[in-house]
Order: structure tokens, then sequence, then C-alpha cells
């Protein structure tokens, strides 16, 4: 048994969610740079990644990868596998769009079906890309394995800010500890004059943070190589390990890795 009575998945050490309240805040992409850093940071560590939003799979056109799981006599799934990263989405399951207009019930089961009837062991960490908001995919994660923690992503702006605070507000309902924040397209720099300009204001997701007790993990700065790598499939962190957006990646896999254990000793300690 897991924590909470949930099963865990064979194999896999450590589940780590990924979310936002909403989408477009850069989701996708730091839960991309966040299993590449993992693997990266010990590349001794297995890392896998599950797309779990799967009426909008990012996560293919991000590893750059595509084509059909190979299925093994004991019918579980291989996953895809780009830079050193077990990988499974919707999108390589199912024709584009076909998702569209599945109901509750089938996503519910596409996503059980994508953590236990998966090839992913032996891992380390599972990053899990979860769809935005406070769904059915998030109830079913929650229910049926034990996550170690999510980290909320989203840009500092008030109205994005609001559902952030939906979805760490969710996690604590389900007993899943939220591990802390990230902070995406947190500054520009102008890349003539490097004036340094918070598009999206910066004070209130500090507001947020003190008042939720929850820290920043990374600042991301808003930069086109993220977006760029994420069309091309060719993350910065591949490409260009050194450039100081990909050592903020690196802080936020270390972040995350010092903040597992400590949160599951204070919950064994909350224990009888
Ligand atoms: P979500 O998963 O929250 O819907 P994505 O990760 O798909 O968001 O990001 C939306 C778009 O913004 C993508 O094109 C992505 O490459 C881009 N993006 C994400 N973070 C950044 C950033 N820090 N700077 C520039 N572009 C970014």
């Amino acid at each position: 048994m897991g924590i909470g009575g949930k099963f865990p998945l064979a194999g896999v050490k450590h589940i780590i969610a990924v979310a936002s309240g909403k989408g477009g805040v850069g989701k996708s992409a730091t839960a991309v740079n966040l299993a590449l850093a993992l693997s990266a940071r010990n590349p001794a560590h297995q890392v896998g990644l599950l797309d779990a939003d799967v009426y909008g799979p990012s996560i293919p056109t991000m590893m750059n990868l595509s084509g059909q799981p190979e299925v093994t006599k004991q019918n579980l799934m291989k996953p895809l596998t780009n830079y050193g990263i077990k990988c499974m989405s919707m999108g390589f399951l199912v024709e584009e769009k076909a998702a569209i207009v599945w109901r509750g019930l089938m996503v519910m089961s596409a996503i059980q079906k994508m953590l236990r009837q998966v090839l992913w062991g032996p891992l380390d960490y599972l990053v899990i890309d979860m769809p935005p908001g406070t769904g059915d995919t998030q109830l079913t994660i929650s229910q049926n394995v034990p996550v170690d923690g999510a980290v909320v992503v989203s840009t500092p702006q008030d109205l994005a800010l609001l559902d952030a605070r939906r979805g760490v507000e969710m996690f604590k309902q389900v007993g899943i500890p939220v591990l802390g924040i990230v902070e995406n397209m947190s500054v520009f720099q102008c890349p003539k004059c490097h004036e340094q300009t918070h598009i999206f204001g910066h004070e209130s997701i500090q507001n947020m943070c003190q008042e939720l007790n929850l820290d920043i993990l990374a600042s991301i700065p808003l930069d086109i190589r993220i977006r760029e790598a994420s069309d091309k499939g060719e993350p910065i962190l591949i490409t260009d390990p050194e450039a100081s957006l990909s050592k903020a990646y690196m802080q936020l896999a270390e972040e995350v890795v010092r903040r597992i254990p400590e949160k599951q000793q204070r919950t064994a300690k909350a224990g009888p």
C-alpha cells in the first residue's frame, strides 16, 4: 500500500505533479524542463514524464516524439523515450483532435491506463504534466497514486494567481503537499537595451506565497528561447545546458528534490 491507501506505480519511487490554475502559463514547458533537470542533476536517476492533458497534449511536440508505443506480452505499453526521458501522452495513442469530445469517464479511464498500463519502472521520478484547472484528471490522479508533491506554475499577474490559488486549495483538499510555486514569465529582458521589465508584475505573487506559506521555487524569465525550444522539440536544457535559463530549471529540480523528503517526514511525524 502507498501513502493514504493509494497503490504505488510499480518501480516508481517518486511522483511529482506539475499543475496550474490556467492554461498557457507555461506548465508543460516547466514539466519538460523539470524532468530534464532531474535527469541532468543525477544521470544515474531515471525520469519519466506523463502528459495527463488528454484534451491538449503538448509533450509529443515539446519532446520531439511521435509514433505509437509498443505493447509487451503482458499488455503493457512501452513509453517513448527522448533525451533520456520516458514519456507517455494521449498524443501517442489517438489521432489528434479525437479526444476533444471525450467525456469525464473516458478521460478518467485514459488516465488510469497511462498510469497503470505503462511499463514505467524503474523510475526515480515520474513528472506528471497535469491539465490546467481542477477537474476530473486531477482527482483521478490524486485518488489513484501516491503523489509526493505538486508544483504549481503561474505567471505573476493577479488574474492567473486567482486560479493558482484554486489549484493550491485543491491539492490541500486531496492531501497532496504543494512543494511550492514556479513564477513563470517573471521578467522580460529587452535583447537590445537589456532593461528588465516585470510585464506581469511581481508583488502579487510574493504576497500570495506569503499568505499561503509557500515558497517560490524558481523564477523563470519570459524568454523567446523557451518558446522556440518548445516548438522545435529541442529543450534549452539539451541545447544550452550552461544558459542561465537552464540553470533556473536546475535550481527548480534541486528545490523539488530537497522538499520531497521534508514533506514526507512531516507527514510521517504527523501520523499516529
Ligand atoms: P501550459 O502548459 O500552461 O498551457 P505551455 O507550457 O504550453 O503552457 O506554454 C505556452 C506557450 O508559452 C508555449 O509556446 C511555451 O513555449 C511558451 N512559454 C512557456 N514558458 C515560457 C517562458 N518562460 N518564456 C517564453 N515562452 C514561454
